[in-house]
């Protein structure tokens, strides 16, 4: 089939494809009712628009926390958005990327809605594509007052030094030994992670840190991109002791250090400039791609989802994004936070009982017990869910077409 002269692809019966735990493939329509799904769950029964940002720029906005924003944005509020991100487009007979086919997703429903929508597929670390995201907030948007830093990247070409900095997921000072869930094999297994280089802490601060957040900032206040009183939030975890030597203590935790330090930064610079502000929401343990490839992580979220769940407690990334829109940025709303100064959407992980339970159940998990005493059932259908595979209500066994643009 051919369209202007470039190979149009037949629809295909897509089934899932795994190199080991992770899905090399995505299923159009899967990803789309998880969109339609977060859409459906943002609305709610609130009354539609909400008084709220509305030009809203959302960096890492195809998966995870950064999409569930940008629908909570757009949904919740009415808003403009712009989204950044770096995903495969389909290409021959190889799917895109789940991020990819969940814009698709964005823009279809958006269209519906007549929201204005507008994405930019790239490097966000990269000078040209900050450069893109201006003219396009320049010339169709108008200034920016909520901008999103929401990526989670394995790696960052440095704008300035062309330096490539690859994120590891260490400890830092010794190594660290705990259980862990070997996702290929779905066995209980001791897993043992060296301690980080100066250069491998170096390393991920340069990635996962706050410098880049920084550039967005400072880009679109020297460019007079930014309303007054615009805010900008970037997202951190900071989670229970158990995981503390590999997430808030490891490598991981020492750019989360960084980003907090940026955050005060930026708040200062944004409140002189233009009466705005700058905060770290710590978010709760959900599963998206980047939390599924952390060492030990997966186990506890295995069990803390049982243990929220039996009480009622638990939330998805959207519900999350509905708490952190309509709780904190709603206009008018007084900005909570802890003494630290961030936002806690994570108080219900945290409560003392919960983490009683999570803590009385770790010493007990087994490879024979695992799925009796914790929800890894869910947490692997919730990541099969991601790349749009056994969502309820799609035929998999029907050709779908795969060849999707926005
Ligand atoms: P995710 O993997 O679902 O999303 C990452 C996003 O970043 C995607 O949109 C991806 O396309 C984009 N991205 C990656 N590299 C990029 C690049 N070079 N240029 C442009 N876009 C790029 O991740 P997530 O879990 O939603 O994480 C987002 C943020 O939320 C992170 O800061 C993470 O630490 C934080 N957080 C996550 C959790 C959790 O449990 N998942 C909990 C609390 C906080």
């Amino acid at each position: 089939m051919a369209r202007d002269n470039v190979l149009v692809m037949a629809p295909q019966v897509v089934m899932q494809r795994a190199r080991g735990f992770v899905c090399v493939n995505a299923h159009p329509e899967g990803c789309f009712r998880n969109v339609e799904r977060q859409v459906a769950e943002v609305r709610g029964d609130l009354p539609v628009p909400v008084a709220g940002p509305k030009n809203v720029l959302v960096l890492g906005s195809s998966t995870g926390y950064g999409l569930a924003s940008r629908v909570a944005a757009a949904w919740g509020f009415g808003a403009r958005t712009l989204g950044v991100f770096f995903e495969r487009p389909p290409e021959d007979s190889r799917t895109g990327t789940a991020g990819w086919y969940n814009t698709v997703a964005f823009h279809r429903l958006a269209t519906r809605d007549a929201l204005y929508a507008c994405s930019l597929n790239g490097d966000a670390f990269a000078d040209e594509v900050k450069r893109a995201a201006a003219e396009i907030i320049r010339r169709e948007m108008g200034p920016i007052d909520l901008c999103i830093y929401s990526l989670a990247a394995p790696r960052r070409t440095h704008p300035r030094t062309g330096v490539v900095h690859n994120a590891t997921l260490k400890s830092i000072g010794a190594a660290y030994t705990n259980k862990t869930i070997d996702l290929s094999s779905r066995k209980v297994v001791e897993v043992t992670i060296p301690p980080a280089t100066e250069r491998e802490i170096a390393d991920t601060v340069a990635v996962m840190g706050g410098e880049d957040w920084r550039m967005w900032a400072e880009m679109l206040l020297d460019e007079g991109l930014l309303a007054p009183g615009a805010r900008t939030l970037a997202y951190s975890y900071i989670g229970p002791e158990l995981t503390w030597p590999i997430y808030w203590h490891g490598t991981i935790g020492r750019a989360k250090e960084d980003l907090e330090k940026t955050a005060h930064q930026l708040d200062k610079l944004l409140a002189t400039r233009l009466g705005g502000h700058a905060w770290i929401s710590v978010n709760k343990a959900v599963v998206t791609q980047a939390s599924a490839a952390i060492p030990v992580v997966p186990l506890y979220m295995s069990l803390l989802f049982r243990v929220l769940r039996r009480k009622q407690l638990d939330e998805d990334t959207a519900a999350q994004m509905r708490r952190l829109f309509f709780g904190a940025l709603t206009a008018g709303k007084e900005v909570v936070t802890d003494k630290a100064g961030r936002i806690r959407l994570d108080d219900r992980e945290m409560r003392p009982e919960v983490q009683a339970e999570v803590a009385a159940l770790w010493p007990r998990v087994t490879t024979e017990n695992l799925l009796e005493i914790s929800d890894f059932s869910a947490f692997e259908r919730a990541f099969r869910n991601l790349f749009g595979f056994e969502v309820e209500g799609v035929d998999y066994s029907q050709p779908t077409e795969t060849d999707l643009h926005w």
